[in-house]
């Protein structure tokens, strides 16, 4: 088997579900949790004789989705019917866009472990209407309920460029990162608000001919997790077939799997799966959608920063860690907020310190985002700028960060309330640093002699200075005293 390598290539299918008041054909309210069948109209449940009308918001939130995926938006566009039967699907097809599709030949960059960035191209945009959902739970029986028939779905297919399922992972994460900032979907991973479907096969060279193992698509995946484990276990799967059997896509080229995430295996479903199948034709009852370039020019001027770029950007602009920059990234709303503060005259690093150990720390706790905490970004800047200029520590600034989110006051006020503004007046001080000069000759001594002793006498007299003022004095200026009267 030594000369035995192979190339792993994985594409990915996306459903995101849109966060628009209303389903995408009726006026239906999206639903989460209510009683079933509780948000159903005649349309939603397929009844004859009734007109869906498209939502414009889900039309242009998919555009906004679709542009900033770096895809080409089409004029003209229209919608489908796939023909399918089954119980949660009232009208025995779903309306979707089969050779049309809104967005087409764009691309997503996703960030590597090794600090790059990689560029996975998008073959697709396009979007479709939710089917509802059949519960098993009441004995022996099945019941159907529709509430989620009808919710807006964005499906995006990416090209197989994709070459590990940690890389398939990242992209996950950074399209519910782009989503989110975008505002088009809340991408709750626990609502089934984005579910995936990978799809994966081997590239293997063996004693110099290369064999293609049959694509296998997972279907219906719903956390990041399940991902990233089912295509790690299809990748193994597929080479331990191809050696046992040697099977390659010459005898079938695609295959469906689930994945069963007790066992944590994939289990074939069904051997093959045309377009052909669904009998695609255009929906009769839905006018064809065209954008005029003006209504595209609004909805791009919608487009913000994108998560990546901010990222990137803050470790460059800001001199940020990759980890700090992820923290303050991760939320649209932790990005602004720390912006407006650094826009304030704050440190940068003080205030990505503040937000990422305390900030969001207290947000979590009351289920709120940092901007939600009552303080103001110039607050937050004041107080970093008073700890640059050595007014109070570091420690103390957190402290007065968690006062400022409970009392709304001004971090000065707080600083001096809780008396936490360091001694930084040399007059006041060198009369202590001369008390502690005197009262322990050993450690004098010890650190006039210079070498091994040295720094640790000069520690220990700074620790006495430090006790002698409640640790209200400046390290810095105390410092300088010591060092005068030292030398
Ligand atoms: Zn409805």
């Amino acid at each position: 088997m030594s000369n035995l390598d192979y190339k792993i290539l994985i594409g990915l299918e996306i459903h995101v579900q849109l966060c628009t008041k209303s389903k995408m054909f009726c006026g239906c309210a999206l639903s989460f949790g209510e009683a079933p069948n509780s948000r159903v109209c005649p349309v939603c449940m397929g009844m004859p004789g009734v007109l869906p009308v498209m939502n414009k918001q889900a039309y242009e939130y998919a555009v906004l989705t679709a542009l900033a995926l770096n895809c080409k938006i089409a004029e003209f566009t229209k919608w489908d019917r796939k023909s399918y039967y089954y119980p949660d699907l009232p009208k025995n097809y779903q309306i979707s866009q089969y050779d049309l599709p809104l967005g087409s030949n764009g691309f997503i960059e996703i960030p590597l472990e090794s600090g790059e960035t990689k560029k996975i191209r998008i073959r697709r945009t396009h979007l479709e209407e939710d089917a509802g959902k059949n519960l098993h739970s009441a004995g022996n029986f099945s019941q159907v309920d529709l509430n989620r028939a009808g919710t807006p779905l964005l499906e995006i297919v990416t090209e197989p460029d994709m070459n590990s399922a940690a890389e398939v992972r990242q992209l996950a994460e950074e399209l519910q990162r782009i989503v989110r900032y975008l505002g088009v979907s809340e991408a709750d991973m626990q609502k089934g608000h984005m579910r995936f479907e990978p799809n994966v096969n081997l590239i293997i060279t063996r004693g110099g001919s290369e064999f293609k193992t049959p694509i296998a698509e997972i279907k219906n995946l719903n956390s990041f997790r399940a991902l990233e484990k089912s295509i790690d276990y299809e990748i193994h799967r597929q080479l331990d077939e191809f050696l046992e059997t040697g099977k390659t896509m010459e005898m079938g080229n695609k295959t469906t799997r689930g994945w069963d995430d007790v066992k944590e295996e994939t289990v074939l479903q069904r051997e093959k799966e045309e377009a052909h199948d669904y009998r695609y034709f255009p929906d009769p009852d839905l006018v064809p959608v065209e954008i005029k370039e003006d209504r595209l020019r609004e909805i791009a001027a919608c487009l913000c920063e994108l998560p990546l770029k901010k990222q990137m950007r803050y470790i460059t602009e800001y001199k940020l860690t990759a980890y700090d920059a992820g923290v303050l990234t991760a939320e649209r709303s932790t990005a602004e907020f720390f912006e407006q503060a650094v826009a304030a005259g704050g440190e940068p690093k003080r205030i990505c310190n503040l937000l990422a150990q305390t900030g969001l720390k207290l947000a979590n706790e009351k289920g709120c985002t940092v901007c939600e905490l009552g303080v103001t970004p110039q607050n937050l800047a004041e107080l970093t700028k008073m700890a640059s200029d050595g007014e109070i520590s570091a420690s103390a600034a957190a402290t007065i960060f968690e006062k400022m989110a409970q009392t709304a006051q001004q971090p000065r006020i707080i600083a001096k309330e809780l008396n936490l503004i360091q001694k930084s007046d040399a007059g006041e001080l060198e009369a202590i640093v001369a008390q502690v000069v005197t009262d322990n000759p050993k450690a004098v001594a010890d650190a006039r002699e210079g070498g091994k002793k040295c720094e640790k006498a000069k520690n220990f007299l700074l620790g006495q200075v430090m006790q002698k003022t409640k640790g209200r004095a400046n390290p810095k200026v105390v410092s300088d005293i010591l060092a005068l009267k030292l030398s």
